[in-house]
């Protein structure tokens, strides 16, 4: 049933998954007055996740133990035609309950009284109000009419805050089984196939003997993924439950509008060579949360002031680094098998696997790219490859202009 009057907030946070929780908690913190709103009863539910995040998270945030369920410290990648290498340094990635990485944020969150949590409600309509001095956006939903100064978008890659502003992330499909098997404990496998070029199949160990085994990639990903178990040995049947999801695919999107700002997957803030959203959207949540408090004080909500406070530095930030991701993935779908497995045999001949031990960051490749394109032995690898398909050559040039 619709209520007539109009509720009133400071600010209107859509989606109350991991972006909204973290930026709910972070805004608990302050005076402002905060609603969110979550089309779903339940937070973290559905699970839409395989819980791999790199150790860099417990820089970013305090994990609590009961959240971690395992850490990793071999990650195998498989070519095409099953050729292997395994990599292993400093990077140890942990292994979360994710359903439980939502709930703990949404628990700190509720306790302030600052904060309105309206769960089981879908946000149907927005508005800006041309009201002066300051604007403001009516948002909607089927019980209520509430008004806000400022408007935070974290309703995922298909956002409804993004379509009303025009932005729309390309998607992937992803699919992923929870499956006792015997597999190792201690590895998280990365199997790359072109049929699944945009993305990759991924096993990764939860413990106590149960595996998360998916797929994500743009089309076809019920017959891709039967045929990744089969490869597996892996029956469908035995699986202990399913989950499915979108992943945004490319670069990130601008985020900073009048009186709106867009954050975590709605933002299409993911990693384009892992899908990986948390730790990109974790880091602009904070820059989100200061450049709020800066725009209450300041009392400008404008396009202008929220692009300086929050979109550049994201792009300076996580952006610079998207882009970087993205340039690693539109390689990669370039790869046919052989190339696979000439890129792994290098890594193995030349050594290769020390850099990226030493230098690897699933989060921040950077380093990692500079290192390895001052290897006369890398170089020939891409001019080689370069040379087979020229045009493309051109498109890495324009990803690489953009912004
Ligand atoms: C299968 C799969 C595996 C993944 N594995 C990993 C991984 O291992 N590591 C990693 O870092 N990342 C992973 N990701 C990506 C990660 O899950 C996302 O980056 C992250 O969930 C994004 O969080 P978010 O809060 O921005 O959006 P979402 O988690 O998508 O949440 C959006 C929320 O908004 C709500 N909502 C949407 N529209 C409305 C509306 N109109 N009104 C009200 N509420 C609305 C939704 O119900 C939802 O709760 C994976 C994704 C998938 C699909």
């Amino acid at each position: 049933m619709m209520t007539d009057s109009v509720e009133e907030f400071d600010i209107c946070i859509v989606g109350a998954s991991i972006a909204g929780n973290y930026l709910s908690h972070l805004l608990s913190k302050t005076d402002l007055k905060v609603v969110i709103i979550e089309e779903h009863e339940d937070i973290g539910l559905p699970l839409q996740c395989a819980g791999i995040i790199s150790q860099k998270i417990s820089k970013l945030i305090n994990l609590p133990n009961k959240i971690i369920k395992n850490r990793v410290r071999i990650a195998k990648l498989v070519s095409p035609t099953g050729n292997s290498i395994e990599l292993s340094g400093n990077e140890t990635p942990f292994i979360i309950d994710r359903v439980l990485l939502d709930k703990h944020f949404y628990a700190l969150a509720k306790t302030n009284d600052n904060l309105r949590f309206y769960l089981g409600e879908r946000v149907k309509s927005l508005s800006i109000n041309k009201e002066t001095p300051n604007q403001s956006i009516t948002i909607t939903t089927p019980r209520r009419i509430l008004k806000a100064k400022l408007l935070v978008g974290c309703d995922g890659p298909i956002s409804f805050v993004g379509n009303f502003l025009n932005i729309r992330n390309k998607l992937l499909y992803a699919t992923q089984i929870r499956i006792k098997a015997q597999f190792s404990e201690n590895k998280a496998v990365l199997i790359f196939n072109p049929r699944w070029k945009e993305l990759f199949g991924w096993i990764v160990p939860e413990g106590d003997k149960i595996f998360r085994i998916g797929i994500a990639c743009s089309s076809q990903i019920r017959e891709n993924f039967m045929l990744l178990l089969e490869s597996l040995n892996i029956d469908y049947q035995d699986r202990i439950d399913q989950q499915g999801g979108l992943i945004p695919y490319g670069m990130m999107n601008n985020c900073a509008f009048d009186n709106i700002i867009l954050l975590g997957d709605s933002a299409g803030q993911v990693k384009a060579t892992t899908g990986g959203g948390i730790v990109m959207l974790i880091t602009a949540a904070k820059i989100a949360s200061k450049c709020i408090q800066k725009a209450f004080n300041a009392k400008d909500f404008s396009k202008k002031f929220l692009k300086n406070h929050y979109e550049l530095p994201c792009k300076k930030s996580i952006g610079r680094e998207l882009k970087i991701h993205f340039l690693i993935r539109k390689i990669l779908e370039l790869f046919d098998k052989n190339d696979f497995d000439s890129f792994f045999k290098i890594v193995k001949e030349y050594q290769i696997e020390k850099i990226i031990s030493v230098y690897g960051d699933m989060d921040f490749p950077r380093e990692l790219v500079n290192k390895m394109l001052k290897n006369p032995i890398i170089i020939k690898f891409l001019l080689k490859f370069i040379i087979r398909k020229p045009i493309h050559l051109v498109k890495f040039l324009f990803i690489s202009l953009r912004f």
